[in-house]
């Protein structure tokens, strides 16, 4: 039994805040963990700047529904899905990945959430688990499943390591230089070939 696990922002979908920062113009929306290492310090700047701002979910979501799918993300999706089970793993907010989800047809999402007050206001967010990527992959090995995973960034690591077969898509050269381990591809023909290659089942393109 195979399953495919994808990361979603930057494979599947833009970086989600970074989009939000551009649709917005809030500038100081687009630190990132590599400007603020702390995840919570970044999450609660982030809480706070949606406040300031005075956005609500609603205003949120609006906004996000504005963003697209990355080009060809959606056929590569229903192409994936004809031959794996696929879960998406990611560190999104369900909240946050809702406008995209629908363009993609509602594929199963395991990510964390937003905790939002009466008034729509985003006042905490919740994360699912420690490490949820390399979890969710040993709890899917517990029910024995296979697992083909892909991913682009540094959060994905651990998922591919812990993944039957890893492999990095859209990911940035420091990314690939440090993990060569895992094959490196850059479009979605040549990923349908590599879970193709991945898979120990006989699956045609
Ligand atoms: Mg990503």
């Amino acid at each position: 039994m195979e399953l495919a696990c994808l990361d979603l922002e930057g494979v599947l979908v833009p970086e989600i805040w970074i989009a939000f920062a551009e649709r917005t113009g809030i500038a100081e929306l687009r630190a990132t963990t590599r400007d603020i290492p702390d995840y919570d310090v970044l999450m609660r700047q982030r809480l706070a700047l949606l406040d300031q701002h005075n956005l609500k979910i609603d205003d949120i979501q609006a906004v996000i529904a504005t963003l697209e799918p990355l080009p060809g993300a959606a056929d590569f999706l229903d192409w994936l899905r004809h031959r794996f089970q696929v879960i998406i793993l990611s560190d999104t907010f369900y909240e946050f990945s809702a406008p995209l989800m629908r363009q993609l047809g509602w594929p199963t999402l395991l990510c964390h959430r937003l905790v939002v007050d009466e008034q729509g206001r985003v006042v905490d967010y919740k994360l699912r688990q420690k490490d949820p990527k390399r979890s969710s992959v040993q709890a899917l090995h517990s029910l024995n499943y296979r697992i083909i995973a892909a991913g682009d960034s540094y959060n994905d690591t651990s998922m591919l390591a812990e993944a039957d077969v890893g492999l990095l898509f859209h990911a940035p050269q420091n990314v690939i230089d440090e993990f060569p381990q895992f094959q490196a591809l850059h479009d979605f023909p040549t990923l349908k070939s590599a879970f193709l290659a991945a898979s120990e089942r006989s699956l045609a393109l």
